[in-house]
């Protein structure tokens, strides 16, 4: 078998599970960076919004669409309501566009089953 290593510090990946393609330390430090991204970016499409009123928010308050794009305002109807109307038929798929978009070398996927295969 082939010693794999993390893609980007080159670490060994033994006792790491079969799946990983990065180390421990490089693992966390994406997860990191990807939520402070995928924040940085909502926050940039709602100003003014905090990270609270993302998708929470009391039931019968105004909050705003989770869409980054749409950034309409409506009044939030039930715990799990967090697209505006437009958007919610739209987008069922839309978190996972949004996350395969945003994370093209993403460590899960294609690129472990090509990992496998070679194995
Ligand atoms: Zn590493
Ligand atoms: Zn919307």
């Amino acid at each position: 078998m082939v010693e794999r290593t993390c893609e980007d510090c080159n670490a060994s990946l033994e006792g790491r599970d079969p799946q990983a393609v990065f180390c421990k330390t490089c693992f966390a430090a994406r997860q990191r960076r990807n939520r402070r991204d995928a924040y940085a970016r909502w926050k940039a499409a709602h100003p003014g919004a905090t990270r609270r009123a993302r998708y929470t928010g009391t039931v019968g308050t105004e909050i705003t669409c989770a869409t980054p794009e749409c950034g309409n305002r409506f009044i939030k109807r039930s715990g799990v309501h967090k697209f505006c109307d437009e958007c919610r038929v739209a987008n069922e798929s839309y978190h996972d566009n949004v996350w395969n978009r945003a994370h093209p070398n993403r460590p899960f996927g294609p690129k472990v089953l090509a990992l496998k295969a070679a194995a």
